[in-house]
Parts: structure tokens; C-alpha cells; sequence
């Protein structure tokens, strides 16, 4: 592991921290993703509260997209919940490169009683739908209720009952008085085939004792000094590093062909309606513009 300074200092780059204890029986991915998620609220003009929700989605996303290993592979988490932000939706790559967006950014709610972020009050009831694209015929798709819509809660209840595996998560955003993203991340534990009873609980003894993620974070803790930490006693080795970061894969070749799978009538109808057509990616704000005469061509060409 490097040591340098640059990485334990708070603006350090978004990274995922992947660990295994020498026992072979816990898997533990760490991520800071400061910057991914001042990016996503920058783009979708976040208050704090969908901030913290999309925050927390991105960090869980990435990491479980991540361990896909093939970067043309994909999960997508959706979070249909009846609160006031509305649903939510973000993709990651296979190597945990990340875009998203929801429904209702700038709703907001009074913070709780304890001073946080009410995220569980904004996410509200609903489901939980992760979909993995492995490149196969089909994508796997599993669904949870939401237990609580505070997200790492619902991301435990998806890896215990949908992938059958027992696992923590725990995830967080801070956010600056100026609304900006001052640290983010977390880290998802899983006990792998052959782990005890008691390895389950001394796992969660040390989640119980490590305390809120984002405090350590903002302490100026790295995911790899935040593993270590969570693993202490269990000789943890760390696997791989991986830079993260929040990106868009719209081009305007894949526009057009959205657009062209509209079908000739619905193309040409549009090219009546206006001079231009102006159509913006919802992931990343990029707009695209096609004149009328544009549009009937691709209506032509079918
Ligand atoms: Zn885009």
C-alpha cells in the first residue's frame, strides 16, 4: 500500500479499497466518492436531502459495480419509493464508474430529531429493484421492499435476502452549510461461504464500534485506513485499489439511435412540431439538438 500523504487527506480522488481477511471468510469494499457525488449534485441541482439519497445510492452502486470486474458490464439500482424526492436511479459500470439521477432534487424536509438528514423521510416506502447486466441473454433483477429508505439499510436487506449472502453496509454523506459535498462513502462487509456464527458478530461488533463513515472520512481517513480498522484483528490484506469516478456514457450516436427506435411516424411528427428538437441526457445535463430536416432523415432512413 502507498502511503503518501496525498491519500489521507479529504479531497483525495474517489477510490474503492477492496479487502479480505486472512482467514478467507470476509470480503470488504471501502469507497470515498466525494467527487462523484458534488458532481451528480451539481448537475441536478440537489438540495441536501437528494443530495444525501443520490450520495449514498452512487457510493453503493459503484461498489457492487465494482465487483462486477468488466467494465461493459452493469448494475442499475432503482429506488421507487412514495416520499417526496421521488424515485431514484443510478448505474454503474462493472468497474464502479457511475451516473444518476431522481426524480424530485430539489425536494427538501425539516433535518430529524438527532440533526441529520432525513433521507428515510424523502425516499419514503416502496421497492428496491437492482438489475445486473452481465453481458448474458438476461440481466438478473432482484427486488426488496424498502426497509427504512435510509438506503445502506435497504442495500443490507437486498445482499441478505436477494443474494443470500449476510452483509453490512454502511453508507453517508456530509454536506458543507454551503450545500456542497464536504465527504462521502462507505464500505459494504460480506461474510463469505464457510463463515460462523461467529464471525457474524465480531463483524458486527466492529461496525457497531467504528462509528458514522463520514466522520472518518471527513477525519481524513482513507477506505483502506477505514477497512483496516473495521478488520483490526482479523489480519485483513488489501486486494486492489481502484480509482472511481462519476461518468456519463451518452454520445450522440446513441441519442440518435433512441431517437430512431421511436419509429418513422413518431420522428416525423416530431420534425412538424418544431424547427429543432432538443433532447437532454437525464444522467449527465448534456444537450443534444436535431433540426427538423435532421429528424426526417433519420425518419427515412427507417
Ligand atoms: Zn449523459
Amino acid at each position: 500500500m502507498k502511503n503518501d500523504n496525498e491519500n489521507k487527506t479529504p479531497g483525495m480522488k474517489d477510490h474503492i479499497v477492496r479487502a479480505v481477511t486472512a482467514d478467507g471468510l470476509i470480503r470488504a469494499d471501502a469507497i470515498t466518492s466525494r467527487y462523484m457525488t458534488e458532481r451528480a449534485r451539481q448537475i441536478h441541482r440537489c438540495l441536501p436531502l437528494g443530495t444525501a439519497a443520490l450520495g449514498r445510492t452512487l457510493a453503493a452502486a459503484s461498489m457492487m459495480g465494482a465487483q462486477l470486474k468488466n467494465i461493459r458490464h452493469s448494475i442499475t439500482v432503482q429506488i421507487r419509493g412514495d416520499g417526496p424526492l421521488g424515485s431514484l436511479c443510478v448505474v454503474s459500470d462493472g468497474e464502479g464508474n457511475v451516473r444518476g439521477y431522481m426524480q424530485n432534487p430539489g425536494a427538501d424536509l425539516p433535518l430529524r430529531k438527532d440533526g441529520k438528514i432525513d433521507v428515510g423521510g424523502g425516499v419514503g416506502l416502496g421497492q428496491m429493484v437492482i438489475i445486473r447486466d452481465m453481458g448474458l441473454k438476461e440481466p438478473y433483477i432482484g427486488m426488496v421492499e424498502l426497509k427504512s429508505g435510509e438506503i445502506a439499510e435497504d442495500i443490507t436487506e437486498y445482499l441478505v435476502k436477494s443474494d443470500q449472502i449476510p452483509s453490512a453496509c454502511a453508507l453517508g454523506v456530509l454536506v458543507d452549510v454551503d450545500q456542497s459535498v464536504l465527504a462521502a462513502g462507505g464500505y459494504i462487509l460480506q461474510l463469505l461461504p464457510g463463515a460462523d456464527d461467529n464471525a457474524a458478530e465480531r463483524l458486527e461488533e466492529a461496525v457497531n464500534k467504528l462509528g458514522p463513515v463520514t466522520a472518518l472520512l471527513n477525519e481524513g481517513m482513507s477506505p483502506a485506513d477505514i477497512l483496516l480498522r473495521l478488520l483490526n484483528g482479523l489480519s485483513p490484506k488489501i486486494l486492489a485499489e481502484m480509482p472511481v469516478e462519476y461518468r456519463c456514457y451518452c454520445s450522440e450516436e446513441r441519442i440518435t439511435g433512441a431517437l430512431k427506435s421511436m419509429g418513422k411516424a413518431e420522428l416525423l411528427e416530431l420534425s412538424e412540431e418544431q424547427d429543432s428538437f432538443e433532447i437532454t441526457c437525464q444522467f449527465c445535463d448534456r444537450q443534444y439538438r436535431y433540426s427538423s430536416r435532421q429528424l426526417r432523415e433519420m425518419a427515412e432512413q427507417g
